[in-house]
């Protein structure tokens, strides 16, 4: 990426480094240390018996008969993440069902066998190879759930061990074609033997951050900056997930360059920036090592799976940030992906259109962009979190049948896809650099048309006081993203004006709306969440919240398992955190995670936030 962003004429380019040792701590981030797989080969050996030799029973085995089940040359997704060994066994397998509790080993002797589970690796790892002292693990586990999940028994899925767990081991990952035939013959009685070959260790290396600049031409705004993301680690394949993201971005450098340098486009205000980080311990790290970059990001254009073709079944998103981070930025994208939509569906459906965006290889089908609340799940988390506040526009696909898996590969791209999401994420990253040259306040009304028929389709489905209380959160948000319009002297319009145009029809519209329930008890609990650590309180590898509350003798809170109607415990977690500043008293985060996720008891909130409290992450205003 360094090398081809330095051929396109990019400037600042470099390869940023942070050390990740398991110990360093960047924010909420436990740094993980860096992973070295060399070789792995799992071989099924032909089992002869046992031979007696004084006290020592010898296994037999022969070498007529030797099957490769995996390599990882041919195959990289067969050896799970932080496998650790230097080893060459030979074992016999032992079908422990899912592998995470007592009940899976009773009457079963694993001491030194290979285990088969259909539990991540790293779930299984503590109490096979930990507690019970297996040598190693085959797991066949089914991450990433979709309509089509479990369907092909050819894939085989990326699967990973605890980087922290004290209990270093190697896992290998099979399909379920392979771990059905396994478990048949096991059923059936026979003896299966396994031979391992790993060499793979965990040592003390560095984050790579790859990024450049096309700079801002503004002395005064030169150090804001825009940036482009997407993460460069996976698993291989990663085709869609995420080399799609990553290519995108640097055409997008290669383009917006070009045309900047041909003079095509005026040199924007903004600088524009191109991160290429690991996914979310990269950005958490980059934020918090180089605080200086929290600064001057204004705005981000992140991308993770942008070029699913049909095969991969995927819906392109254009996701909005969350409710707790109110922003028009979103609502420039989705201008530009509605615009694509719809030209690329007169084209589709009449064979004629000014801006087609086919690319001579690509599908000639119609983008069907779609405009959507708020997900988790990449790095676009962290530059939402409350702890840094940069709003970001994620550009993403979902579902996608071949996620995680060997079968995530280049023939499943559609370059019309990728071309399409390279316009949408270059046009609204150079809007946002050249901003404001106007105010995008008809952008945002058409965001809003939209939000308003979302709530109030809501707002049916709860009804009540829980119907009354989405409406109140709608107009308070808007009023927010409509705050957030970009000023200039030139061309600002006056707030008074925005509010009289926009908000004060929906208020008319709105009349009647109840008051919110007052406060009391608990409900006038008011935390604000310290200045460190910064990033999200669950980041990949480490679960800082986990970890802390453990320490700190605090149980579970109930909210980290509780389903709401358009959301689950992480995303109630993460955004009643993000609510937390100081203002919002507990009553007002119930209500407001209520209105983004669905209706949820107070004394579910308020035992999460004294549970934050407990770690440090809030603390009471004084
Ligand atoms: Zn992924
Ligand atoms: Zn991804």
């Amino acid at each position: 990426m360094a090398e081809r962003a330095r051929a396109y004429g990019l400037s600042n380019v470099a390869i940023l480094q942070f050390p990740a040792d398991g110990k360093i701590f960047y924010g909420t981030q436990r740094s993980r240390p860096a992973w070295d797989p060399e070789y792995a080969e799992l071989w099924e050996v032909s089992w002869l018996g046992n031979t007696v030799v004084g006290e020592h029973t010898m296994a037999h085995f022969c070498c007529d008969f030797k099957t490769k089940i995996a390599s990882f040359e041919a195959e990289p997704v067969v050896l799970a993440e932080d496998s650790v060994g230097n080893i060459e066994l030979t074992s016999e397998l032992v079908d422990v069902g899912e592998g995470t509790k007592e009940s899976d080993y009773a009457g079963k002797d694993v001491k030194g066998m290979i285990v088969l589970a259909s539990a991540q690796p790293g779930a299984v790892q503590d109490l096979a190879v930990g507690k019970l002292g297996a040598a190693g693990i085959v797991s066949y586990a089914q991450n990433q759930k979709t309509a089509w999940w479990g369907e092909d028994e050819n894939l085989i899925r990326w699967g990973h061990l605890e980087t922290f767990s004290p209990n270093k081991t190697f896992a290998f990952m099979v399909s379920l074609k392979t771990a059905r035939g396994f478990k048949e013959r096991l059923a059936r009685g026979e003896k299966i033997m396994l031979q391992a070959v790993v060499k793979a260790g965990q040592h003390a290396g560095n984050y790579e951050v790859v990024t450049a600049t096309i700079p801002g031409a503004d002395p005064k705004l030169e150090d804001e900056e825009i940036a482009f993301s997407c993460h460069l680690d996976h698993q291989r394949p990663g085709a869609n997930d995420n080399a799609s993201g990553c290519v995108t971005i640097l055409e997008v450098a290669r383009t917006l360059q070009k045309l900047i340098t041909e003079g095509k486009l005026a040199r924007p205000s903004r600088t524009i920036r191109f991160i290429w980080p690991p996914e979310i311990e990269g950005t958490v790290t980059l934020l918090n090592a180089r605080p200086e970059f929290a600064k001057r990001i204004k705005g981000v254009v992140h991308m993770d799976m942008v070029g699913g073709g049909p095969e991969t079944k995927a819906v392109f998103h254009v996701t909005r940030g969350p409710m707790s981070l109110p922003s028009f930025v979103h609502d420039v994208a989705w201008a530009f992906a509605d615009f694509v939509n719809e030209e690329s569906y007169k084209f589709a459906a009449t064979g004629e259109a000014k801006y087609p965006f086919v690319a001579p290889e690509g599908g000639k089908e119609p983008l069907r962009a779609e405009y959507s609340t708020y997900t988790m799940g990449s790095d676009h988390d962290v530059y939402q979190d409350s702890s840094f506040g940069i709003p970001a526009i994620y550009l993403n696909d979902w579902p996608d049948r071949y996620i995680h898996t060997n079968f995530d590969t280049a023939t499943n791209i559609d370059p019309t896809k990728l071309k399409r999401a390279a316009f949408i994420g270059a046009a609204s990253g150079y809007y946002l650099a050249v901003a404001p040259e106007g105010v995008p306040i008809k952008e945002v009304e058409a965001g809003q048309i939209i939000r308003s028929s979302e709530t109030e389709h809501k707002a049916r489905q709860v009804g009540g006081e829980d119907a009354q209380n989405l409406k109140r959160a709608f107009l308070e948000t808007e009023s927010e993203i409509m705050a957030s319009l970009p000023h200039s002297s030139g061309s600002r319009i006056a707030e008074g004006e925005i509010r009289f145009q926009t908000i004060l029809p929906l208020k008319i519209l709105n009349e009647g709306l109840g008051k919110a329930q007052a406060a009391k008890g608990d409900g006038l609990l008011v935390l604000k969440r310290k200045k460190e650590p910064r990033g999200p309180l669950a980041v990949f590898g480490y679960d800082y919240f986990a970890e802390h509350a453990k320490a700190a003798g605090v149980a579970t809170p109930k909210l980290l398992s509780y389903e709401g109607l358009w959301g689950a415990g992480e995303e109630y977690a993460h955004e009643v955190l993000n609510f937390a500043d100081g203002k919002r008293n507990a009553m007002e985060i119930r209500d407001a995670v209520s209105a983004e996720y669905g209706p949820v008891p107070l004394e579910m909130v308020v035992e999460y936030l004294k549970a934050l409290e407990k770690i440090a992450v809030v603390e009471q205003l004084k």
